[in-house]
């Protein structure tokens, strides 16, 4: 597998020109980094300047600041009960979706000794988590009052369930409900907010962000203080779905490599694979590569998917197995063992990009990114060492929310 931390440059940059330099940036790095490795992410990023980086669970932070990353590190999803003291002694800044959880992180900052953050998660139609939107009257007070001495409330987010779909409504809905629990809140405990943080004038001193890379892509306007991006640094289309122009796509990011290890001449007859599933019509040369579904690529692959041998697509035949996946080279006689077969990624002018993967394989690019397991080494090269932010104009699939 190679990651290509130029390419991951450049599509830090497009975020960054289409939010503009008031909006920080927090790259999503949960995950193990999509499976491109996330202290590898961090470390490629971190010249670039992000506010911080987003992970999933305490580990991940802690994971982050072993390496030696000390911006800030948002837990984007509620702490593992228990797990404070761990994230508390890393520095981290957890998302709070309940009182309890309030509770927990101002007790884990007091038997620490350290002044911590927290950011609030308000629910506004994802439903995984977060404070309900409509009663942020009654939970603002009480998160405040819940602090105690060293925890200081600094970001309130919520995050979009359906920013990729085509009609731009339930995002719009959405964000009309994050907007209203951002006044309630100012009109509860802005005044003690501005005083707890020391901040004068007006407006809530909180780092307000809800745009995951779809947001970003389609919905600017709703960019606010900061945006959570995943998905396109790591070089997939946020929303395949919707017909956008190339120009508006992030650079590939991630190869799937493998060898042919064999190249066999098999008659007419001849099956491949568990249950025998593609039989050759004629005299068929077949390839085997050293790749399978234990490496992450998809089964739902076989006799569907493809791959590229001498810059050239030739379609995989029989099931994938867990270690070996057959190609048929008929068309391709020079192929020899040692080849190199490309199944994400480009080979000369050919390109089977990982959404294709994800829809042949009916799910989506986050799926087969993060399903890539650890037996395939994560090779680091920089196809576009000093490269050109891509351009980001949405047209057609931009929807704008006023
Ligand atoms: C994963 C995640 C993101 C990033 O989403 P992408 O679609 O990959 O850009 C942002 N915010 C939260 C809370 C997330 O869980």
């Amino acid at each position: 597998m190679e990651v290509d931390t130029g390419a991951l440059r450049a599509n830090f940059g497009a975020l960054r020109e289409r939010v503009g330099s008031e909006t920080r940036l927090i790259p999503m790095v949960k995950a193990d980094g999509y499976g491109l490795g996330a202290v590898r992410v961090a470390r490629a990023l971190e010249p670039l300047d992000p506010w911080g980086f987003g992970v999933a669970a305490g580990e991940e932070g802690v994971e982050l600041r072993t390496a030696g990353i000390d911006r800030p590190i948002l837990v984007a999803a509620p702490l593992a009960p228990g797990g404070e003291r761990t994230a508390a002694e890393a520095g981290l800044i957890p998302s709070v979706s309940d009182l309890a959880g309030v509770e927990r992180w101002a007790s884990a900052a007091a038997s620490t000794g350290r002044d911590l953050e927290l950011h609030v998660e308000v629910d506004t139609g994802m439903g995984r988590c977060g404070f309900q939107w409509e009663r942020a009257a009654e939970w603002a007070p009480s998160v405040l009052e819940r602090l105690g001495p060293r925890v200081r409330w600094t970001g309130i987010f919520t995050h979009f369930q359906g920013a990729d779909d085509p009609s731009p409504n339930a995002t719009i809905t959405q964000w009309e409900r994050f907007r209203q629990a951002l006044e309630a809140v100012e009109r509860a405990v802005g005044d003690r907010l501005r005083a707890s943080l020391e901040r004068s004038g007006v407006g809530l001193p909180l780092m307000v962000h809800a745009c995951n890379s779809a947001g970003v892509v389609r919905f600017p306007e709703l960019a606010a203080d900061a945006v959570r991006p995943g998905i396109f640094l790591y070089g997939a289309a946020p929303a395949p779905a919707i017909p956008t122009p190339e120009a508006t796509r992030p650079r590939p990011v991630a190869a799937v490599r493998a060898r042919l290890l064999l190249v066999r001449d098999v008659p007419e007859g001849a099956t491949v694979g568990y249950g025998a599933t593609h039989r050759a019509e004629r005299t068929e040369r077949w390839g085997t590569l050293g790749i399978g579904y234990g490496d992450g690529l998809p089964r739902a692959l076989g006799n569907r998917g493809a791959a590229l041998v001498r810059g050239r697509r030739v379609p995989i035949v029989g099931r994938v197995s867990m270690d070996l996946t057959v190609v048929d080279l008929t068309d391709l006689p020079d192929a020899v063992p040692g080849d190199v077969a490309t199944l994400i990624g480009s080979d000369g002018g050919a390109a089977i990009p990982v959404e294709e993967v994800a829809a042949q394989a009916g799910t989506i690019s986050y799926e087969i990114l993060t399903g890539l397991t650890r037996r395939l080494p994560r090779v680091e090269v920089s196809g576009s060492a000093e490269p050109e932010p891509v351009a980001l104009d949405t047209g057609a699939g931009h929807a704008r929310v006023e």
